[in-house]
């Protein structure tokens, strides 16, 4: 067989864009996916005919995320809703005057690492222990970072450029669905796990349990915890890639789906914190787009601890919800779903970070190696990682390499 133009490894967001890209160019590419769907971590699952995404939900930095712009031309509706984050449903367990004062400790948190000294890099080296709000700023590492502080580097952290647009909207259909629909006209094979990645012949050879591929170029967009844990035999030239996607590993960030029997007294898309005081909680965006559902949200520690325990989540969101709107709620919540990224063997994970002190491993994930091997994937980007508009990005940004490279 005639070996393909570009082979890419992984059918996320990284690799759908990349594929969409180099298929327009007129390229002979191939989207090898090790699971049985495209989109990887961007999912929409149903219930009932209604859709909720089990992975990326926001279309974060909307005014310049490139799914955004995609969204018409698929046939795809935006909501422009405002995101209900930071402001509590009716005040209930946490007092206006206290919602304020912690997002006063957060903005004074940002400053303390904004005017970090340059040996320090470690988040929570800056957290002040004695701070009423600190595990209000911990429980928030783990829904932004999906890891504790401890873990974090503040020069990674600092780079993420959200803050900079503010601006979130959704994908009425779900945002995983958007991503599976952009690969519609690029060639995909399901269910092939690449096993290994062979560079010492004159064309790239992919090999996996159901045989063989020879490409000139090959992208890889899977998550650094797949990349890390030698899942794919990759040329040594690539050791180095390895090393850095070992130094940006996954958080874990999980949500839990609950179908209310009765919307009566919750507005549509509002939210509640399970509990101010505490690090070990989850916040839950109530009816998102109006409809009767609870998404409850859990990141760290707590969302390790709840996929190691059955109905552990339900059980504590229950708990957390009735705390908040009576025991009544109880009979009102039908769990219908819930994610376990960190069991998923193909994404290990739910978004990445870089530990202290490895803040500059992106760049070197992001690069080539012999302008044959390309790498892609939300930990490739600079500035937009942990998102699937960076992934996107990278992904676009490995195609127009690749053209480069040919055209050179
Ligand atoms: C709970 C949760 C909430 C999130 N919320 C948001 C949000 O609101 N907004 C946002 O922008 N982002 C969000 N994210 C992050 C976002 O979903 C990801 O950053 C993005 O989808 C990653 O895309 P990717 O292409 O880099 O990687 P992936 O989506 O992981 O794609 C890699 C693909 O490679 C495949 N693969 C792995 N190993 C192999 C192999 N050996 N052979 C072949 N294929 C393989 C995988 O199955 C997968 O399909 C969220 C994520 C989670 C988990």
């Amino acid at each position: 067989m005639k070996p393909l133009d570009v082979a890419i490894v992984g059918a996320g967001a990284a690799g759908v864009a990349a594929g969409r890209h180099l298929a327009a160019s007129g390229l002979d590419v191939l989207l090898i996916e090790a699971t049985d769907r495209i989109g990887g971590r961007a999912h929409t699952a149903f219930h009932d005919g209604l859709p909720f995404d089990l992975g990326c939900g926001w279309l974060h930095s909307a005014d310049r995320n490139g799914w955004a712009a995609l969204a018409p031309e698929l046939g795809f509706h935006i909501d422009r809703t405002t995101p209900p984050w930071g402001v509590q449903f009716r005040d209930l367990g946490f007092p206006e005057a206290d919602q304020r004062a912690a997002r006063a400790a957060f903005a004074r948190f940002e400053q303390r690492l904004r005017e970090a000294p340059s040996g320090s890099d470690r988040a929570s080296d800056l957290l002040d222990p004695n701070d009423r709000w600190t595990p209000y700023l911990e429980a928030l590492s783990t829904y932004i970072n999906g890891t504790e502080l401890e873990q974090l580097s503040i020069r990674d952290y600092l780079a993420y450029a959200d803050a900079e647009t503010g601006v979130n909207w959704r994908v009425t259909e779900g945002y995983g669905s958007l991503v599976a629909a952009a690969a519609k006209d690029v060639p995909v094979a399901l269910n092939i796990a690449v096993t290994g990645i062979d560079a010492s012949g004159r064309t790239l050879r992919l090999t996996s349990a159901r045989g063989e591929v020879e490409a000139e170029r090959v992208i890889v967009t899977v998550s650094t915890d797949v990349l890390a844990s030698g899942a794919i035999r990759l040329p040594p030239r690539a050791s180095d890639h390895i090393d850095a996607a070992g130094a940006l590993p996954l958080g874990l960030a999980d949500k839990i789906i609950f179908k209310l029997s009765d919307c009566d007294g919750f507005e549509p898309d509002t939210q509640v914190l399970g509990n101010p005081s505490v690090k070990r909680t989850a916040t839950y965006h109530l009816r998102p787009f109006g409809r009767p559902l609870i998404e409850g949200f859990v990141g760290g520690e707590a969302a390790r601890e709840f996929e190691a325990d059955g109905d552990a989540f339900a059980a504590f969101a229950r708990d957390e919800l009735a705390g908040l709107f009576g025991s009544g709620i109880r009979r009102r919540l039908e769990p219908i779903a819930q994610s376990r990224w960190g069991r998923q063997p193909f994404a290990r994970g739910s978004y990445s970070h870089a530990r202290p002190g490895h803040a500059a491993a992106r760049a070197v994930l992001a690069g080539g190696v012999d302008g044959r091997l390309f790498f892609a994937g939300e930990a490739c980007s600079m500035q937009d990682f942990s998102t699937a508009h960076g992934a996107l990005q990278t992904g676009l940004a490995a195609a127009r390499a690749i053209l480069d490279s040919r055209g050179a």
